[in-house]
């Protein structure tokens, strides 16, 4: 899912190519759903899968998968889907012909900007990663980020817009 362009190629195409982040394509349902999920599980971080399918217009979110958040009662900012139930999940995405394109997960009383634990725990390159502010409980701003870069040395969050479709 990476386009990686050569080093040396310093065209304004390129440019232009490498710095174009695509939609992420969200049916307000799912949107509504997983700022719920925020809602529900605050002060405590929640989060879990999107599973899309690759079309015409790019990458589509079919539905979300909510998870257990692994890591719910240590420090703050702290999120992980345990190995065995991300297992499950891409197994789910396989039975109904969808794939893994991305994580969300919420930041109780905390802007929806990604933090340098988020950056360092992110290794789905091409991934979208969808954050949500939930503020005293109610769900506030949330923000999408795609995983760009080519490896984990030159990894980083690219804004993403959220770009809401009916249904
Ligand atoms: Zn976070």
């Amino acid at each position: 899912m990476t386009a990686n362009t050569s080093q040396s190629d310093a065209t304004p195409t390129a440019n232009i190519a490498k710095t174009t982040v695509p939609p992420l394509r969200l049916p307000q349902v799912l949107l509504d759903d997983l700022r719920a999920h925020g809602e529900e599980t605050w002060p405590r971080e929640c989060c879990g899968a999107l599973l899309g399918k690759f079309g015409p217009e790019g990458w589509q979110i079919e539905t979300l998968v909510r998870a257990t958040n692994a890591r719910a009662d240590s420090a703050h900012d702290r999120y992980e889907i345990a190995p065995a139930e991300l297992v499950e999940i891409a197994q789910e995405a396989r039975r109904r012909g969808l794939e893994i394109v991305g994580f969300y997960h919420s930041h109780p009383d905390h802007p929806a900007q990604w933090s340098a634990t988020d950056l360092a725990e992110a290794h789905w390159l091409g991934a979208s990663y969808v954050i949500t502010e939930v503020a005293q409980g109610k769900a506030a701003l949330t923000r999408a980020w795609l995983l760009s870069g080519t490896s984990e040395e030159d990894k980083c969050f690219a804004a993403q817009e959220i770009r809401i479709e009916g249904r």
